[in-house]
């Protein structure tokens, strides 16, 4: 456990220890539109991969509390069994989309 990261959750507070994620999706006219959050562990979270009815997903986001906004190796691996496009990451507010594809793409 890195003090540093422990010292960032306490002054985030308690909704911030844990990742949170959710499915971005899009409706047919173009707007998007979210999945249902989920909430795991500091380090790890099983995001929903579902969408409102009549909407795609598109791509995933969650957060790395007190980690930082890239896509882990395991991140990117579920991000293309899943076939999605984009993965979001945010670190402590600092939010970065990244596009996947055969290798992955930053700052999109
Ligand atoms: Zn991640």
């Amino acid at each position: 456990m890195r003090k540093n990261g422990v010292f960032k959750q306490h002054m985030k507070g308690a909704p911030m220890r844990n990742e949170v994620g959710f499915a971005i999706c899009r409706k047919p006219n173009g707007q998007v539109t979210f999945g249902p959050q989920a909430s795991g562990t500091p380090t790890s979270v099983q995001i929903p991969v579902s969408c409102p009815p009549g909407s795609k997903l598109e791509g995933l986001y969650h957060t790395h509390p007190g980690g930082v906004p890239r896509p882990s190796s395991t991140d990117i691996r579920e991000g293309k069994r899943l076939g999605v496009k984009k993965l979001c990451i945010n670190a402590d507010g600092d939010m970065r989309c990244y596009r996947i594809g055969k290798r992955l793409r930053g700052r999109i």
